[in-house]
């Protein structure tokens, strides 16, 4: 094991291996709640997995539930579940763009469910859209003027998802999963922004040095830490980021300190 990343004395790693968790705040960026029909999730419901975040020293989780994505639940039914979690459960109010009357009303109560709801989801491939869609424009303007981060699903190489960015300057955009596999195209998009995009992590830590890759292009003040818990687990996440070939500095930025700088530090 000399040589080993978790061997270096007083490197965040070297902590996390002795004592399972850091003393620093993270800040998953991206999660879920509720089960799915075709995978088996060992914890998908608040109890369980505000208990597991928090055993690795996750300060807040925030989350779209399943349900209000596919439309099922409504997002102030979520709202009801992140109450009875005040210290560790935010949420992000999941966009349908099928569904204009209800997504009307749920921005028109959005304000209501501080501090909890702390941006929207958008989840475009799944609803048959992209993110220009025009059935997206109501939300988007209205993150737009309140400056909301506005967490949109990507996977390869998404033209809309740059076109969104440009267009509505003030949203702050987490980039989910990075443009997954389409590493280059994330860069360009937070290269050609104004300063209002971030790349987001979920799916990419157990890529080996994919993370290293996105830190030279963009930087770690652009990176969010994201799980899309409880589809991938805390600890392998945590992991691949403590492990991988970047400073200790950087890991604390993707980890722990963007989100702050963000939505402020105790939101
Ligand atoms: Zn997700």
């Amino acid at each position: 094991m000399s040589g080993c990343i978790w061997n270096e004395p007083g490197s965040l790693a070297e902590k996390f291996w002795r004592e399972g968790k850091g003393d620093f705040p993270i800040y998953d960026m991206h999660g879920h709640m509720g089960a799915h029909y075709a995978i088996y999730f060992k914890r998908c419901e608040a109890p369980e997995m505000v208990a597991h975040v928090k055993r690795i020293g996750v300060k807040r989780l925030v989350f779209s539930h399943h349900e209000a994505l596919w439309g099922s639940v409504r997002n102030a039914q979520v709202y009801e579940i992140c109450k009875q979690y005040p210290n560790t459960l935010r949420m992000y109010a999941g966009i349908i763009p099928q569904r204009q009357d209800q997504m009307k009303e749920d921005i028109a109560n959005f304000d209501r469910w501080a501090p909890y709801a702390v941006g929207l989801k958008l989840l475009p491939g799944y609803h048959s859209a992209d993110v220009m869609d025009k059935r997206y424009e109501y939300a988007l303007a209205f993150a737009n003027e309140r400056k909301l981060p506005v967490l949109v699903h990507t996977w390869g190489r998404d033209m809309a998802m740059l076109e969104a960015i440009q267009k509505y300057p003030d949203v702050r955009f987490f980039i989910g999963h990075c443009c997954y596999g389409a590493w280059d195209h994330a860069i360009r998009c937070i290269k050609e922004s104004s300063g209002n995009a971030y790349l987001e992590l979920t799916a990419i830590p157990g890529d080996r040095g994919i993370i290293e890759k996105l830190v030279a292009g963009v930087g770690s003040e652009k990176i969010l830490f994201g799980t899309d818990m409880p589809w991938f687990d805390e600890y392998q996440a945590v992991g691949g980021v403590l492990a991988a070939k970047i400073s200790d500095d950087d890991k604390l930025n993707i980890l722990s300190r963007n989100p702050e700088r963000i939505l402020g530090k105790d939101f």
